[in-house]
């Protein structure tokens, strides 16, 4: 079965809990506080393997977690970080956010990708240790790792999509220029699963063609094989459009190909206007009227016409040549771009508009509490300046800043967020 959409559930791993511990020697009275640092989770990673083709295993896998970071213990040992979890997945599969539809990440090329980041190790308690402070009871807990839903789509990369009615002899072509072996019949949607072949036209230069499962009238409209497999043309960077030439099926070539065009079109206004050869198949059979009607026709719309016989290979030289030359004026295969998230789809993330609480302590502190911020507090590395400017964004956003100013905060006051303490400034 060829399966080329699924929707997952990553989960990095969570960084390793932070040790409380204090240093324990045969006739030392009191050690100091010697407690790790936790390690960091695992990352999720996406890496490209050729020998899939398909997103079957999706089907029956739907959810993957990285291993969580070791904690931290005594003796100062920092927990072990957590190995990262890689998914392979075809090439040519889009990642998306499930919830936004943003693009994280095209794997069209080698280089993997970290799509969830493993949270960092907590902090043991040696850390804490001050001049003024030399018994720190407590550590940090790891940071969370990152989660998210998202949507894997496979958009093959081909240079060439085949395209045209089922039984024009789509898959006939690609079996005779490339190595590319897929089931040739004489009944309609033979072709279930797209085939991609690689085209050699001399030594080290090739491109890859994509036989398509075949067209019918109506798929824009969900009809037959649908639109399920437009999409897998969406990248290629020209068209073939292969039409029977003879109408062995008693139907007409010119009808046919306007028909085609038409499918394209519903799909995607950009597809239609993808450059196009025409590749007028089984000559063999043909009259000569057949192929100079079809021919004017074609020229009239001033398209290129290339007159073969997929079967007995004449003219798929010329034709592939034509298209090789073609693909070289053509901009590179489309890539998708990488979308960050947007301000209000973080907020959205995050939680926020829901409520909070503060109250004032008897300390004079400020405490801030509600369960999202919990959350954030557990993924937010104040350290780091980027996870920090998004920490003061959600707190002004929130309204939590509006709602101290209310309650009288003045600047150098203390504010307590989950433990996490900070002087306010305004
Ligand atoms: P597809 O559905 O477009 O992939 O078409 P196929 O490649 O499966 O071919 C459909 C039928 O047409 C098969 O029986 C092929 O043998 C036949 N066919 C394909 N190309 C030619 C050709 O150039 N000449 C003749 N006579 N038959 C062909
Ligand atoms: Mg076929």
């Amino acid at each position: 079965m060829f399966v080329d959409k699924a929707v997952i559930k990553i989960k990095a791993g969570d960084g390793g809990d932070g040790a409380v511990s204090f240093h324990r020697e045969k006739y030392v009275a009191a050690g100091g506080p010697d407690g790790g640092d936790g390690g960091k989770g695992g990352d999720i990673v996406f890496a490209v393997d050729d020998s899939l083709s398909t997103l079957i295993d999706f089907r029956y896998k739907r959810k993957f977690n990285a291993e969580r970071g070791q904690n931290g213990s005594s003796r100062n040992c920092t927990g072990r970080n957590a190995p990262d979890l890689v998914i392979k997945v075809p090439r040519g599969t889009v990642v998306r956010d499930a919830a936004t539809g943003r693009v994280m990440a095209d794997m069209s090329s080698d280089e993997p990708k970290v799509l969830a980041k493993g949270g960092k190790g907590g902090k043991g308690n040696a850390r804490f240790a001050t001049p003024t402070r030399q018994i720190p009871k407590f550590s940090k807990p790891g940071f969370m790792g990152e989660e998210f839903e998202v949507s894997l789509e496979l958009k093959l990369l081909a240079d060439v999509g085949l395209v045209g009615f089922p039984n024009v002899g789509k898959s006939t072509l690609i079996s005779v220029v490339s190595a590319a072996k897929p089931k040739i019949a004489n009944y309609h949607f033979t072709t279930l699963t797209p085939v991609l072949g690689v085209v050699k036209i001399s030594e080290g230069h090739s491109f890859v063609m994509a036989d398509i499962p075949g067209l019918i009238e109506g798929a824009s409209e969900g009809v037959g094989l649908g639109h399920e497999f437009l999409r897998h043309v969406d990248r290629c960077r020209l068209i073939i459009h292969v039409v029977d030439v003879s109408g062995s099926e008693g139907r007409d070539p010119k009808e046919d190909f306007e028909i085609i065009n038409r499918e394209l079109k519903n799909f995607s206004e950009d597809l239609a206007q993808r450059p196009q050869i025409i590749a007028a198949n089984k000559c063999d059979m043909a009259t000569p009227e057949q192929i100079a009607e079809f021919k004017e026709f074609a020229e009239s719309k001033g398209l290129a016409v290339y007159e073969i016989s997929a079967a007995t290979t004449q003219g798929t030289a010329e034709l592939i040549n034509a298209a090789y030359k073609e693909l070289e004026k053509l901009p590179p295969i489309k890539e998708y771009e990488v979308e960050a998230p947007t301000p209000a789809e973080l907020d959205e993330q995050a939680g926020m508009g829901e409520r909070f609480e503060i109250t004032r302590g008897d300390d004079a502190v400020f405490y801030v509490t509600a369960p999202w911020l919990e959350h954030i507090m557990r993924t937010v590395d104040m350290e780091d300046y980027a996870s920090l400017q998004y920490f003061q964004r959600v707190l002004r956003n929130s309204g939590i800043i509006d709602k101290l100013e209310e309650m009288g905060i003045e600047e150098g006051d203390t504010v307590n967020i989950f433990g996490f303490e900070f002087d306010f400034v305004f």
